[in-house]
């Protein structure tokens, strides 16, 4: 299984819930990167059949499994929720089988570089390590929370305790070699990414160098 992306420039998107990293990885892919979900990895490892399916069951017991074969997510929820060791086993089992599938399909990849998102990359010393630079999707708490509220029809509490638990935005902001400010409008968005998008094009064309502290 790969653990480095060879010969690709390779683009950590990372963000607080309700930053924008989905909207800003869609424009980034019209421009014709190519983007690694690792949500949507995460989500395929623990479908009926999924390839984490063995080991969680092996790990957490039959019961863990819902009628169709699929983990029963609610199930497992309640158990992480309360039992931090709990949590640490099912990560030790998910985090390396989705960075491989990540890394994999990083490979694969046939965009001019690839941006992985990566929802809790700051948190992750694994993926930091992993990718030549940290592009971080910022916006204040507030509208963070605005925005989650709207899409997920969540209330504002719900929203909160899941910030709580990600990286507060200090510690992202310090962790980025770039940023976008995604406070204002979809329009605001445009010129950031053109920008970004070049740069990232003469990183990956060698016409620049990566800072040798990411390397
Ligand atoms: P994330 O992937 O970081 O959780 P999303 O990209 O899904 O965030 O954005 C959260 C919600 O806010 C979505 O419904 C999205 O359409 C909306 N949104 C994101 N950026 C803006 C913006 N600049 N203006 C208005 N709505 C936005």
């Amino acid at each position: 299984m790969a653990d480095t992306v060879r010969d690709k420039f390779s683009v950590g998107l990372t963000g607080g819930i309700g930053s924008g990293k989905s909207v800003v990885a869609s424009m980034f892919a019209a421009r014709g990167a190519t983007i690694v979900d690792t949500d949507k990895i995460a989500h395929g490892m623990t479908v009926a059949g999924g390839p984490a399916m063995p080991a969680l069951l092996a790990e957490f017991g039959p019961e863990f499994a819902d009628a169709s074969g699929a983990m029963d997510r609610a199930r497992m929820r309640a158990l992480v929720f309360s039992d931090a060791t709990a949590k640490a086993r099912l990560e030790a089992i998910l985090h390396p089988l989705i960075r491989g599938a990540a890394l994999a399909e990083a490979e694969a990849a046939t965009g001019s570089y690839v941006i992985f998102d990566v929802p809790l990359l700051v948190e992750s010393g694994a993926w930091r390590s992993r990718v030549a630079r940290v592009l971080v999707v910022d916006c204040p708490e507030a509208v963070q929370i605005a925005r989650v509220m709207a899409r997920n029809k969540m209330p504002a509490s719900q929203v909160q305790a899941i910030m709580a638990a990600q990286a507060p935005r200090s510690t992202r902001l310090a962790a980025a070699d770039d940023i976008i400010n995604n406070e204002g409008d979809l329009a605001a968005l445009e010129p950031q990414i053109a920008r970004l998008h070049d740069l990232y094009l003469a990183f990956s064309a060698g016409t620049i160098t990566i800072p040798s502290q990411r390397l």
